[in-house]
């Protein structure tokens, strides 16, 4: 490691050590947030994670074939919308902007799409944002960013977040004698340099009923995740969408139904690594409960769609359709190349079973394509 990663990795460190000697052990949540988003030393602060050559790879940037497809189907709902003359295209968490790139590209086939969209970037990156305005350097679209969902402007919308609400700062509860104590992170009993995780308060009434019912009464030592940003985000999704009329489509990794287990992942170039060393240094994500997702959005006044698996999206929007189109126009190693990312993306062994979405829709608009409805 070079020592540029190091200083800034070593004052998150610091800070947080700090943090827990004067007010005590933090949240999962709160460690989280520190270590992704300080906005100096954090993550995602100091440097592009993104692409085959840095910390992990996700699906824009496996193949064009994924924005393309999601940029289709973008147009899709602005037609459902009855083609609206402005409209709010907005990203979530756009990383290097390459989908938003390949969705545009492909929004040329809908006439009249590109002349209406308004894209918004919500991105809380600054290393991040400037990346993004690379790739969109010679998009012919009005391209706007704000730091929060809230801020970007109001009117007719598509809303879309690839790998977004995994990194949103999740809590943990574990099952102790009966009851639903916090999981904190604390200093390490024997060397207090390090991050240990314990046993924090007991889970209010109002922190327990977010867990699944299915859950609440699991065996001791059982460890539950609670996903505050998920629901903060329903609900600001809900709150648009009262307003002016939208769909949503989000893209992740995740489970289908409520499960007991710590997701919490730290990947640093490719490796998974313990997620309480070195702080900062490496993307720290957990899955997504997309049951727990689509009831929040329902409950919030969304109309909700999904769960879909990727690989079953993917093939429903035509991706097979848009690499035999591609394949026209490259040689063979080309053509193996489409292949092989069409593979990646597509194959339950590989992105396509694990990754799933959900959508969801203002009241009154034809249903989202592609995706099913979500039956309680
Ligand atoms: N969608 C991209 C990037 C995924 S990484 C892709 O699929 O390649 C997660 C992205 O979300 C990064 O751009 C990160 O900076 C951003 N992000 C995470 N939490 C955020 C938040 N609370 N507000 C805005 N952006 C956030």
């Amino acid at each position: 490691m070079s020592d540029d990663d190091f200083r800034p990795a070593q004052m998150i460190s610091e800070r947080l050590i700090e943090r827990i000697r004067s007010e005590g052990s933090l949240s999962v949540a709160a460690y989280m947030a520190e270590a992704l988003f300080h906005p100096m030393a954090g993550f995602y602060a100091t440097k592009d994670p993104l692409g085959a050559a840095n910390d992990f790879i996700t699906a824009p940037e496996i193949s064009q074939m994924f924005g393309e497809l999601l940029g289709l189907w973008a147009a899709e709902c602005w037609m459902q919308m009855g083609a609206p003359s402005r409209f709010e295209l907005i990203e979530l968490g756009p990383g290097t902007g390459r989908m938003m790139s390949d969705m545009l590209r492909a929004g040329r086939a809908a006439p009249g799409f590109l002349d209406a969209v308004h894209v918004t970037l919500v991105e809380a990156s600054p290393a991040l944002k400037m990346v993004q305005g690379q790739t969109l350097a010679n998009a012919q679209v009005p391209i706007h960013w704000a730091k929060a969902f809230e801020k970007a402007p109001s009117g007719p919308a598509v809303v879309i977040g690839n790998e977004f609400l995994d990194c949103l700062p999740i809590r943990q509860a574990i099952r102790h004698q009966g009851q639903w104590r916090e999981r904190v992170v604390t200093l390490h009993p024997e060397d207090e340099d390090r991050f240990g995780f314990g046993l924090g308060p007991v889970l209010s009434e109002a922190d327990v009923g977010y867990i699944a019912p299915a859950l609440r009464q699991a065996e001791d030592g059982a460890l539950v995740e609670l996903r505050p940003g998920d629901q903060q985000q329903m609900e600001q999704l809900a709150g648009r969408f009262k307003r002016d009329p939208g769909y949503a489509l989000f893209v992740d990794y995740g489970s289908s139904q409520p499960e007991t287990g710590d997701t919490l992942q730290a990947i640093r170039a490719h490796q998974k690594v313990d997620p309480l060393d070195m702080p900062g240094t490496a993307d720290l994500t957990a899955w997504v409960d997309f049951d727990r997702l689509l009831r929040l959005g329902l409950d919030a006044g969304l109309t909700a769609y999904g769960p879909m698996t990727q690989g079953a999206f993917l093939t429903e929007l035509g991706i097979e359709q848009r690499a035999a189109v591609l394949a026209k126009s490259v040689d063979a190693a080309g053509q193996a190349r489409l292949k092989r990312q069409m593979h990646r993306l597509v194959s339950p062994e590989d992105m396509g079973a694990l990754f799933k979405l959900a959508a969801f829709s203002s009241h009154g608009l034809p249903p989202a394509p592609g995706i099913a409805p979500f039956t309680r």
